[in-house]
Order: structure tokens, then C-alpha cells, then sequence
């Protein structure tokens, strides 16, 4: 009888260690981590480089309480990561987690507005088919249902717009404007429920856990940052899964050059090594709500080691050149993904950006008509591919409680044959559930 009060159900597989896209179990088992954990792992896992500046830090200092004391951990993570950050100026608020983060800056917009004497801003707009993170102010965020469910009474804040989603677009002129025709669909809705109440709009710049790497149209991200520049509205890029080269480039935004307000990160700042979060501020959001003071922090939050941690694995992105690669190997996997499953009649999609790849499942490639839920494919397709040696990342539900997602997001460091497994894995799960391919 185990104490631990697990996520999984049945028995689970014991893990006990992990080397570049590689996990290996307590029975010798080997998987390739096509899923990078929870798309979190970007330089791969056991760098012992990380791992030594962890130790050397928690050696000299392991923890003070940020509300006294300042770190030179601290302080020069942030000055390193205004190198790569897409947001003006910007300043660094760690924490530890991504929903940690979303809540941080959900209050910094609040903070700012009542610091900026606009008190009656207090509405967070966000998106269908979005996850921001699961406390109650991030799932209320959060366009998934199945999640949000249990939870409703809790719920319902948020006000949500359409899902940007290319694969069964809205939009009746799709492809042509379909961001433009959002960003309108984003201002209706500021317009009916009165943009002064509005604190802020939070999205990921590519719609990950839910929608399974859904990229936007080009016109989409400057349109939709000009409906919220017009109206006072503060931009939040949920970078959580898009952050740290995941998707080719250091963050989604950078796609489009679009520079939010406020930016939060995690998973691949750490890539597994240290449970960080952060959300970053521009200087002006920064600068409003420090006169005033911002009510807000917690115990951990501003950790000198998760900030050792955090520099470590920049300067492995940086070093190792792998948010170029995550561009360039991306592409190419994605390409020869879509070639291999052509011929796959359940496989209705396949998409993404960089090292972010989406397969969205189908009964019926031509209606796009989800298999039923009760049909667990999803869960079937990823037991399949760990049998097979291939660890997957999913998400289900997102049809009206159908919809089945397969989401990759390998380390950022596979190498050609890593690449090819993963291929030929998924394809042969997939053919496993569904039938050979035809
Ligand atoms: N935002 C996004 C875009 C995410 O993908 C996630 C996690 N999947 C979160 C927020 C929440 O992060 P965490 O699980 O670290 O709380």
C-alpha cells in the first residue's frame, strides 16, 4: 500500500533515472520522452551542468526570505534573461510554477490599474481552448471544460472569446483575415461588457495543453495587441509551454514581434530541474504599481536556487545554440510527421511550430467528426506508445467532451535518430489503436 496520493491509476511505472531524451524505469525499461515530461523539458535531462550549479548554490545559500533579502542568484537571472525577454524593460518576479506565475500576474494587472487610479478594472478576458493552470483564478481562466467542471461553482470571473483554433476555424471567410476577424471578435467583447472594466486579456501565443499546438494566423497577435493597446486593456502572453525555444524561437510572441505587458513563463525556464515559474513585468507595469507596492509573494517565490537553476539552463540554450535547432529540427520533424501519418485515416491534423507538435485524432478525416469519448483512442494511443518505448503528451475533451490531442514537445536536443524513433513510435501507437495505415 503506497502513501502517496497518486495522479495515476493502476500501477504505476516507477522512474528512476533520466539521460538526454531518455527515461529509464526500475525495471530497465528505456522511453523516449517525446513529451519532454509535461512539454517542460527543454535541454534534455541529468545535465550534470545544472545539477552542479544547483548544488553549489544551495551549498552557499539555500533559501532567505525575498521580502528581507535580495540574492546575487536573483539579480543576475533577471539581468540575463532581459537578453532574451520580449517584453520592454522588463523586471522578474520568480515564483514556483506556471499557475503561480498566471495568478501573479493576474494581480499585478489589478495592482496596476487601482496604482494608475482606475480602480473599476478588474475583468480578466481570456480565450476557449486556452489552460493557464489549475488554482481557482488560473482554471477560471482557462477554456477547458472537463477540467473547470467540478469546480464551476467557484468559476465564472473570466470572460472567454472564441478559441483560436486554424483546424475547425469560426470564421466563415477562413483562411483569409482569421486573426483579424478575432481580434474583432476580442473588441466586441471588450465594447459590450465596457473596456473600463477590463484589467487585462491573457492567452498563449500558441495554444498548447488544450488545443494541442493550434497556431494562430500571422495577422492574429499585432491585431489583437492593438484592440488591447486601444482600450487600456494589459497583454498577458501565457509563454508557460511556448517559453525557452520551445517553439524556435525564444518565445511565442517573437513569431509575430508582438511585446506584451506582462509575460509568464516556467517549464522550459527550469526544464524540470527546479519547480520556477516567473512572471515578468515591462517597465511601465513595473514602475505604476511600485510606487504604490505591490501585496503579493510567497514563501518561495524569488528562490536563490531555482534562480542558479534558472541561469544554468539559459546559458545551455544559449551555449548549445537549441532554440535555433528547436526551429530547425521542429520544422523537419513536424514535415516528415505529417508525411508518415498521410496515409492515417484517424489523423485529421498535424501542426504546430517548432519543437511543439500536434496530432489531433479523428473518426472521419473529411467531416472532421471526433471519435467518441467513451472510445478512450487518446489514452489508448499514448498506452500504445509506451509499450512501444515512446512517452506522449495528451489532451482530451476539447470537442464538447470529445477530441483527442497527442501533443510532442521533445527535449529540445534529439538528435536525427531520436527524431526518426519518434516517428516511426507514434505512427506504429497510433496503427496499433486504429489499424494499419492503408
Ligand atoms: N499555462 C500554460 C500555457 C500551461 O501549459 C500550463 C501547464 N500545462 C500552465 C499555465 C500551468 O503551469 P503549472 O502546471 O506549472 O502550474
Amino acid at each position: 500500500m503506497s502513501g502517496v496520493f497518486r495522479r495515476v491509476t493502476g500501477e504505476p511505472v516507477i522512474a528512476v533515472s533520466g539521460e538526454g531524451a531518455w527515461v529509464e524505469d526500475v525495471a530497465g525499461n528505456r522511453y523516449l520522452d517525446a513529451a519532454g515530461g509535461a512539454v517542460a523539458v527543454g535541454i534534455g535531462h541529468g545535465d550534470t551542468g545544472v545539477a552542479a550549479a544547483m548544488q553549489r548554490q544551495a551549498a552557499q545559500l539555500s533559501y532567505v526570505h525575498a521580502g528581507v533579502f535580495t540574492t546575487d542568484a536573483v539579480e543576475t537571472y533577471a539581468a540575463e534573461l532581459a537578453r532574451v525577454l520580449p517584453v520592454d524593460d522588463p523586471y522578474v518576479f520568480p515564483v514556483s510554477g506556471g499557475a503561480e506565475a498566471v495568478e501573479t500576474a493576474f494581480k499585478l494587472a489589478r495592482a496596476h490599474h487601482v496604482a494608475c487610479g482606475d480602480p473599476g478594472r478588474h475583468v480578466i478576458v481570456a480565450r476557449h481552448g486556452s489552460y493557464h493552470g489549475n488554482t481557482r483564478g488560473a482554471l477560471d481562466a482557462s477554456g477547458r471544460d472537463p477540467l473547470r467542471r467540478p469546480y464551476e461553482p467557484w468559476l465564472g470571473r473570466t470572460v472567454h472569446v472564441p478559441a483560436v483554433y486554424e483546424y475547425r476555424c469560426p470564421h466563415q471567410a477562413h483562411p483569409d483575415r482569421c486573426g483579424e476577424w478575432h481580434a474583432a471578435r476580442l473588441a466586441d467583447t471588450l465594447d459590450r461588457i465596457d473596456p473600463a472594466t477590463v484589467a487585462a486579456f491573457i492567452a498563449e501565443p500558441i495554444a498548447g495543453a488544450t488545443l494541442a499546438a493550434a497556431v494562430p494566423s500571422d495577422d492574429y497577435w499585432p491585431a489583437v495587441a492593438k484592440v488591447c493597446r486601444e482600450r487600456g486593456v494589459l497583454l498577458i502572453a501565457d509563454e508557460v509551454m511556448t517559453g525557452f525555444g520551445r517553439t524556435g524561437r525564444w518565445f511565442g510572441v517573437d513569431h509575430w514581434g508582438v511585446r506584451p505587458d506582462i509575460l509568464v513563463a516556467a517549464k522550459g525556464a527550469s526544464s524540470g530541474y527546479w519547480p520556477l515559474g516567473l512572471c515578468v513585468a515591462s517597465g511601465a507595469v513595473h514602475d505604476a504599481v511600485a510606487a504604490t507596492g505591490f501585496v503579493h509573494g510567497y514563501t518561495w517565490s524569488h528562490h536563490p536556487v531555482g534562480a542558479a537553476v534558472g541561469s544554468a539552463v539559459l546559458h545551455r540554450l544559449e551555449e548549445g545554440g537549441l532554440v535555433e535547432r528547436a526551429a530547425v529540427v521542429g520544422e523537419r520533424l513536424r514535415h516528415r510527421l505529417a508525411d508518415a501519418l498521410a496515409g492515417a485515416a484517424a489523423v485529421g491534423d498535424v501542426r504546430g511550430r517548432g519543437m511543439l507538435v500536434g496530432v489531433e485524432l479523428v473518426a472521419d478525416r473529411a467531416t472532421k467528426a471526433p471519435y467518441p469519448r467513451a472510445a478512450r483512442i487518446t489514452e489508448q494511443v499514448v498506452a500504445a506508445g509506451r509499450r512501444r518505448g515512446l512517452l506522449l503528451y495528451s489532451s482530451t475533451g476539447h470537442l464538447d467532451g470529445d477530441g483527442d490531442l497527442i501533443l510532442l514537445g521533445p527535449p529540445l536536443t534529439i538528435d536525427e535518430s531520436e527524431e526518426t524513433m519518434i516517428i516511426d513510435r507514434l505512427t506504429a501507437a497510433i496503427g496499433d489503436v486504429v489499424g494499419a495505415h492503408p
